[in-house]
């Protein structure tokens, strides 16, 4: 069964929402084997958070004009900040460099804004006929500096391959043979970028795979978001956990912007 956007999307908010309650606790302080309530930021269980919320504007974006526009993107993501469009109850995450672009209405450009806020929003573009510049751009709105447009592209290439049934051994390789000290799990974009095909290449399932993720540490909510796509979209919806899913918040939300 060919694999869709609602694979990547439902992977990723469950994913996101497993790790939101360990965000910036570091490795080996905690063990999530379940989707818990509050911790780092005390929300109840089965919330999820910015990385979701973005993905979904760009769900929903797509889903009412079926092309990539960035203006729409950056209106979308200007009402999830303002008013809490996409969300749960509310925002209570949002990056720095995020939140600085679209004060500004300029993606920032600077070395030191290649966290990984972009990359945590960007998987769903691969089921979106969005080309290599699309990819780009859409980054840019808040992360426009060459290293995390790029890791988007990347990213959105690995999760086409991955769609189209090659084996995350494959496509992760190099990556699948480090060390679990050599994994970086914090908020550099590169290092979620790795970190994510790490856990995807070392498991065999949706949930070890997401669990890995957000055993990993630090920044456990997006790791595991980005993660949770990827493992989606190698295993499908399906293969989610139930009582996961079953505890996953406003699951209407999700399903309006994926129409
Ligand atoms: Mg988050």
């Amino acid at each position: 069964m060919a694999t869709t956007l609602r694979d990547c999307v439902y992977g990723q908010a469950v994913g996101d929402a497993l790790g939101v309650p360990y965000e910036f606790r570091p490795r080996g302080t905690f063990l999530c084997t379940g989707m818990v309530g509050h911790g780092s930021h005390n929300q109840p269980v089965g919330t999820w958070s910015d990385d979701t919320s973005m993905a979904l504007a760009i769900c929903d974006s797509y889903r009412e004009l079926g092309r990539i526009d960035v203006d729409d993107i950056r209106a979308r993501f200007v009402r999830w900040y303002r008013e809490g469009a996409y969300t749960v109850d509310g925002l209570f995450d949002i990056g720095g460099t995020t939140a600085r672009a679209l004060d500004q209405g300029a993606g920032c450009a600077a070395g030191s804004d290649n966290g990984n806020g972009s990359l945590m929003r960007t998987v769903p573009l691969a089921f979106m006929d969005a080309t290599d510049e699309e990819v780009r751009a859409v980054s840019a709105i808040t992360h426009a500096h060459p290293t995390s447009t790029e890791a988007c592209v990347r990213m959105v290439r690995v999760a086409r391959v991955l769609s189209a049934g090659e084996s995350p051994a494959a496509v992760a390789q190099e990556i699948a043979a480090r060390p679990v000290e050599e994994v970086r799990s914090g908020g550099y974009v590169l290092d979620t970028f790795d970190a994510a095909l790490w856990c995807l290449a070392t498991t065999s399932s949706y949930r070890d795979c997401v669990l890995a993720a957000v055993n990993l540490g630090d920044d456990t909510d997006t790791t595991a978001a980005v993660a949770g796509a990827l493992a989606g979209i190698v295993y499908g919806a399906e293969s989610i956990p139930p009582e996961w899913l079953d505890a996953l918040r406003e699951k209407n939300v999700i399903e309006h912007c994926l129409g």
